[in-house]
């Protein structure tokens, strides 16, 4: 591990940032650039990352294990079944997170849907008697032309390879273009993105959808999703990374 992920670490977000912009090559784990079997990260830096512990099965924010939702879920239950987070939000899940969207290192892509992947699909549709279908998160069709894609359909893509779950890329659509969600309250936030999804896809009777995102803040996008979910049987939320503030 010369040049291991500890160092990396330890060492703050320059060496990181520095492995994750050279061109990563397969074989060489993404963030210390170690033999990695052809996955993104080798085993240290996927053990390395920082994967949420137990929490609350609703919001999967960091709590006591069990059944119980954790006090805010129980004065406000959103309106999905069950949400995992496979890490917390930040370094360096965060720069996995800002080269798959932002520089569509599709490497970046494949370290945060392996994460996932590990923590597991949520449990509630694991169980669940009818195969899952895998809708990613929108976005507005102007962004993904400018972008280029979709961090979600990415991640949603790795993760059928795992699961075998079918993903249904184009079924949920962002029909209005609404502005950025950062720096606006849980309010705001809902109204900004009222009416801004639609349903597109087959009959949704009877389906269990799991839901797929890069990170879970608010869950205001989320909850707009379940509003044009309605009619499926079950919405559960995976997400890579969940923002604890
Ligand atoms: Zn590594
Ligand atoms: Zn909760």
């Amino acid at each position: 591990m010369a040049g291991g992920v500890g160092q990396a670490v330890s060492g703050g977000v320059p060496g990181v940032s520095t492995a994750t912009r050279r061109a990563w090559l397969p074989g060489r784990c993404l963030l210390c650039g170690d033999p990695s079997d052809r996955a993104a990260l080798c085993p240290h830096c996927l053990c390395d990352l920082p994967f949420l512990g137990p929490g609350c099965r609703i919001c999967a924010l960091p709590g006591p294990a069990g059944d119980a939702p954790c006090g805010a879920c129980q004065l406000r239950r959103p309106p999905w079944r069950s949400a995992t987070a496979a890490l917390r939000y930040g370094f360096p899940s965060d720069t996995l997170v800002r080269a798959l969207k932002y520089r569509r290192r599709l490497a970046a892509g494949a370290a945060l849907s392996q994460a996932m992947a590990w923590a597991g699909p949520p449990p509630p549709a694991l169980a669940s008697p009818v195969t899952p279908w895998l809708v990613p998160v929108p976005l507005h069709w102007t962004r993904e032309l400018v972008r280029g894609f979709n961090q979600a359909v990415e991640l949603s893509l790795q993760l059928s390879r795992a699961t075998g779950w079918p993903v249904l890329p184009r079924a949920l659509r962002r029909v209005r273009r609404t502005r950025a969600q950062a720096g606006l309250g849980r309010w705001r936030r809902r109204r900004n993105l009222a009416g801004a999804f639609r349903w597109r896809g087959p009959d949704l009777a009877g389906q269990a959808v799991v839901l797929v995102d890069d990170v879970l803040t608010t869950g205001a996008t989320a909850e707009a999703c379940c509003r044009a979910l309605k009619g499926a049987a079950s919405v559960d939320l995976w997400v890579a990374a969940r923002a604890l503030d």
